[in-house]
């Protein structure tokens, strides 16, 4: 994902005087270390919380003190659409069209929902090809989803590893293990980037081919999502589960982001868990007894949302929106490139970068480091 862009005779602080991001570093709290700022590397586990988050928080609990229940219409911003607010910025982020993506629950609790709808195994059509290293909770939902569908984990799962002696799957190899198990997949499920080796797959190829071989497809966009330019319509994904408390600085525990492409939405015949959140919004509140879906990934929704952290995502989301993901990530490469030149001219042998240097190129990943091109 490092790309070596950078010049690194410039200074950081040259660098940064050309930067046109710079003035949004002062939009964020950084923890207080040591009595000073730390630069922070692990927005990858929970974002930064952006000072404007306070102030969209009090809103909320300022109408709740004022109007209680009659915030759901009357609150500056309804709680009843909320969740409206935040679905054409999430949708940007994700590279889907506003219809695709709706902000709900946590990551697992979508991957879970839409593993409801997604996989669905025949007898003759019933694996999951994941990655071996995937994140344990995407481990523990995959698994328990093929055990709820009574099957066994132990055949169902197609569990993707790198070649010996390298860190990273190689796209071809990805794709050859969907040709040749091609009839017996039900669904293809990695994620974007891989959590540990900050691998970013392919989704587009991979996509492709699991289409091929008649499989569903679906990513989990925990480390992809605010980190990469994705595309989820355009690759034509089938559906999409990501966090927002990552790179997306939504805060502690935030609502979780779902895709569902729009060829889906009026997939009405799909099995899916239901709760009045996800039905019609015209006929919700006659509470008749029978169910009747919203289209699109709104259908997917079960209850009525958290409104304060909504609300705290929201003020994240606006920044990105004002950033925008071509400049962020245009950005992101000049700082890991920038890191890159500094770690490779660290005479230690323990110290060696896994992540693959370009996107997709898993090849470059596995070279040690005494093999890596100086940069100057
Ligand atoms: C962070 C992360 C999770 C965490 O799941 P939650 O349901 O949000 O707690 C799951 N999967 C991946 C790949 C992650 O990176």
């Amino acid at each position: 994902m490092m790309m070596n862009d950078v010049n690194a005779t410039h200074s950081a602080a040259e660098l940064d005087a050309a930067d046109p991001l710079r003035l949004f570093r002062g939009q964020f709290h950084f923890p207080e270390v040591n009595g000073g700022e730390p630069i922070y590397f692990t927005g990858n586990s929970l974002g930064l919380m952006p000072k404007t988050a306070r102030s969209y928080v009090e809103q909320e609990l300022a109408d709740w003190e004022r109007l209680a229940v009659e915030g759901h219409i009357h609150a500056k911003n309804p709680w009843l659409p909320y969740h409206e607010f935040l679905a054409e910025q999430m949708a940007a982020i994700v590279g889907a069209k506003p219809g695709e993506t709706v902000v709900m629950n946590s990551l697992t609790v979508n991957l879970h929902l839409l593993l409801v709808s997604f996989y669905r195994p025949t007898r003759a059509r019933f694996k999951i090809v994941i990655e071996k290293g995937a994140f344990p909770s995407d481990q523990y939902a995959v698994a328990s989803q093929i055990r709820f569908q009574e099957f066994d984990p132990g055949v169902a799962l197609i569990e993707l590893t790198p070649r010996d002696g390298e860190s990273t799957l190689r796209t071809e190899d990805i794709i050859a293990t969907i040709e040749r198990e091609g009839a017996s997949i039900a669904l293809v499920m990695l994620g974007g980037v891989n959590y540990y080796t900050g691998q970013a797959f392919d989704m587009k190829a991979i996509t492709a081919a699991g289409h091929k071989a008649g499989a569903v497809v679906g990513f989990d966009l925990a480390h992809a999502a605010g980190n990469l330019e994705l595309k989820m319509h355009d690759w034509d994904v089938d559906f999409a589960a990501w966090c927002s408390y990552k790179y997306l600085n939504g805060g502690p525990g935030a609502v979780g982001g779902a895709f569902v492409h729009e060829r889906h939405a009026n997939s009405f015949d799909l099995p899916r868990f239901a709760g009045w959140w996800g039905h019609d919004k015209a006929t919700r509140f006659l509470m008749g007894p029978e169910f009747h879906p919203l289209a699109g990934a709104e259908g997917w929704q079960i209850s009525n949302p958290p409104i304060l952290q909504m609300a705290a995502l929201r003020a994240s989301l606006e920044i990105f929106e004002e950033a925008g993901m071509t400049a962020l990530r245009k950005k992101s490469e000049k700082l890991t490139g920038y890191l890159e030149t500094f770690i490779n001219e660290i005479d230690e042998p323990r110290i060696s970068v896994i992540t693959p240097r370009t996107l997709n190129n898993a090849a470059a990943s596995s070279r040690s480091r005494s093999k890596i091109k100086k940069l100057h």
